[in-house]
């Protein structure tokens, strides 16, 4: 009883912490474009007229809750398997030295993106969309709440490279920490609804392996393309990027840079 006490209280923080920092990344994200600064970025909008509506920001911000719960109750499975000296997370930077620190952060990017990409893909399997997937495809014009929303199935999927990656590799609990944030931060600029990145990203020798916010906007409002979550190289090698994609790019470009 007392473990369970303590397993609940490790849980109940958890989420806390949690939601605070999700909070913290996502909040400012749609105020300022959403809200307060909503008229003066109206030419970054990647849908020109707005199609999301406050009642789906609202079952959003709900799927999104429920996500987190879901995280924090796997959060607990992982803590009661750190304890029991299952999983691979070590305590002492120096085990494996800053370099091995910074280094893990970029496997768990690629690691992470390769998951998402395949995963995400098989979610638009007709039988797999209609059960689970389709929640995340309510909206079609994504407000920054949407990158979380998920049926609770999906959000078990999501958390499923946390989950192997801490039995795979050793990992520093803060880079496990410093990768969640990237994520986060990338996945809430992904659903952002406007363009933040440059004109020519989309082209340029580097950056065109990197997803700008029009990439997955794409994704919601036509579906079956762009599946790729930080990286654009998935989607180019199995042919599965928007053909307009280039052209959509260009074309929400031109209209910021014409104001
Ligand atoms: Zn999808
Ligand atoms: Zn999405």
């Amino acid at each position: 009883m007392q473990q369970f006490k303590e397993l609940f209280a490790y849980g109940f923080w958890d989420f806390v912490t949690n939601t605070i920092i999700y909070a913290a990344v996502v909040l400012p994200f749609f105020l300022v474009f959403w809200v307060l600064l909503k008229p003066k970025f109206q030419n970054r909008r990647i849908q020109e007229k707005q199609r999301s509506t406050p009642k789906i920001i609202r079952q959003e911000i709900k799927n999104s809750v429920i996500s987190l719960l879901i995280f924090a109750i796997i959060d607990v499975a992982i803590y009661v398997a750190i304890l029991k000296g299952y999983t691979q997370i070590y305590d002492n930077i120096s085990d494996y030295g800053w370099g091995y620190f910074v280094f893990s952060i970029f496997v768990m990017i690629l690691l992470h993106d390769a998951w998402f990409y395949f995963t995400h893909k098989l979610m638009h399997h007709p039988v797999l969309f209609k059960h689970i997937h389709k929640v995340h495809h309510q909206s079609i014009d994504p407000s920054p709440f949407a990158a979380f929303s998920f049926h609770p199935l999906e959000a078990i999927i999501e958390a499923g490279a946390y989950i192997i990656f801490s039995f795979l590799f050793p990992i520093h609990l803060y880079a496990l920490l410093g990768w969640q944030l990237i994520q986060m931060t990338l996945n809430v600029i992904g659903h952002l609804g406007y363009e933040i990145y440059p004109k020519g990203f989309n082209t340029h020798w580097s950056f065109r392996w990197k997803t700008p916010s029009t990439h997955h906007n794409m994704h919601h409002s036509k579906f079956n393309g762009n599946y790729g979550l930080y990286f654009t190289w998935w989607d180019k090698m199995f042919k599965t990027e928007f053909k307009d994609y280039n052209e959509t790019y260009e074309k929400v470009q031109s209209r910021i840079s014409k104001k």
